[in-house]
């Protein structure tokens, strides 16, 4: 298959400038729902209640040029997300910006935990998938262009985890505790939605390093993706982000099943030569795949050498997210009214550093993690 990447450079988020872009960017799409399908759902990434430029979540700049695309022709808008953990729905509309266009346009925000869902069996795995992504003709895909500790890259197919209902995530979480599992998860979910994915976009103007894909460094790129493809899009901007094929769990079994070569992916002539972002991988970058083709008994002992454990540092509010979040009830009150994780109970999902509001959750690395670098 031949697919194609839209790459812009922008300055900032500058809302003519997108919607050019937007315009541009779906006038090649070739698929005929586009114009039929009177409902378009745009699916960002909403992890929390943040504010715009902390650049955890989708900028509503972004998202406002394609609600303007859609509403002058004509069609009904919905967007929507399942945010992660406990945290409070009206809240992330309200601080991340969204309650704001939902004042100014006519279209609907809704959450994709309380809708219902349908449940799909693929493989190994039942997914439930919001029923809002089922009633929808067109689906928008926007995404935020960040590190990730779990999957050490956070763009167009991590996105789709949000539509995922609620809790249920976290309980996937419980049942995919090993990496490599997880991206297992993560590819049947988009294998089962990726025929009604009709476009992704990924806001990569201020993106983040470092220890994303909440706590690391917010990050000028510049970028503004676009590709009818999840693989090749994340593909060509996982790499100027300074990651290679094998560094993300799920990339090379998603490009094989769309028979993506990566040397094919057609990007515009002046991002052939782009340089690589000199970004700070170092807390995410962990070549997990390679450790399946290895001997259980090899696995464990580089296991119990090489870890991530999340710890509660000072900072902590106590909120309670991460208590309510956690997955396997690994974190408990203590009697000095602080927060605590037990590592032996942990199976390093990374959802408490995911969702701490307040950063309040770092990434303690072994010492061979620390000097290997991987
Ligand atoms: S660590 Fe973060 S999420 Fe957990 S209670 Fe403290 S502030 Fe809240
Ligand atoms: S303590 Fe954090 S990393 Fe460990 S299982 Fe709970 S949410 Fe996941």
């Amino acid at each position: 298959m031949n697919a194609k990447v839209q790459i812009r450079k922008m300055e900032g988020y500058d809302l003519q400038q997108l919607q050019d872009a937007v315009a541009s960017y779906l006038k090649s799409v070739r698929n005929p729902k586009l114009n039929r399908a009177k409902r378009v759902l745009i699916k960002p990434n909403l992890l929390g209640a943040y504010p715009p430029h902390k650049a955890v979540t989708t900028h509503p700049m972004v998202v406002e040029a394609i609600i303007r695309h859609f509403l002058d022709k004509g069609k009904e808008v919905w967007v929507g997300d399942s945010p992660g953990g406990t945290v409070a729905v009206e809240s992330v509309w309200e601080t991340c910006g969204y309650k704001d266009l939902a004042r100014r346009y006519p279209i609907k925000l809704v959450n994709l935990s309380t809708m219902g869902f349908r449940e799909i069996q693929k493989g190994e795995n039942t997914l439930r998938i919001s029923e809002a992504f089922w009633r929808c003709g067109i689906i928008i895909n926007v995404a935020k262009y960040k590190t990730h500790s779990l999957m050490a890259y956070t763009g167009a197919l991590k996105n789709l985890y949000g539509l995922v209902p609620g809790l249920i995530k976290s309980d996937y979480h419980r049942q995919h505790p090993d990496t490599n599992s997880f991206a297992r998860l993560l590819l049947d979910l988009w294998e089962i939605t990726r025929k009604r994915i009709t476009y992704n976009f990924i806001d990569g103007i201020m993106g983040m390093d470092g220890a994303g894909p909440s706590a690391g460094n917010p990050r000028y790129f510049g970028l503004f993706f676009g590709s009818e493809s999840v693989p090749a899009v994340d593909y060509i901007a996982s790499k100027m982000m300074g990651f290679r094929l094998h560094d993300i769990p799920y990339m090379h079994d998603a490009l094989h099943t769309e028979g993506i070569l990566p040397s094919r992916i057609q990007i515009p002539t002046s991002f052939k030569d782009y340089p690589v972002f000199d970004a700070d991988l170092g807390v995410v970058k962990l070549r997990k795949d390679l450790l399946k083709y290895l001997p259980e008994f090899v696995r464990k002992g580089f296991h119990q050498l090489y870890y991530k454990q999340p710890v509660i540092s000072e900072d902590c509010k106590r909120c309670g997210i991460c208590v309510r979040s956690c997955p396997v009830k690994a974190i408990a009150w203590q009697e000095d009214g602080f927060p605590k994780i037990d590592e032996k109970e942990c199976i390093r999902c990374m959802c408490c550093h995911e969702l701490c509001p307040h950063h309040a959750v770092y990434i303690k690395r072994s010492w061979v993690a620390r000097i290997s670098r991987l």
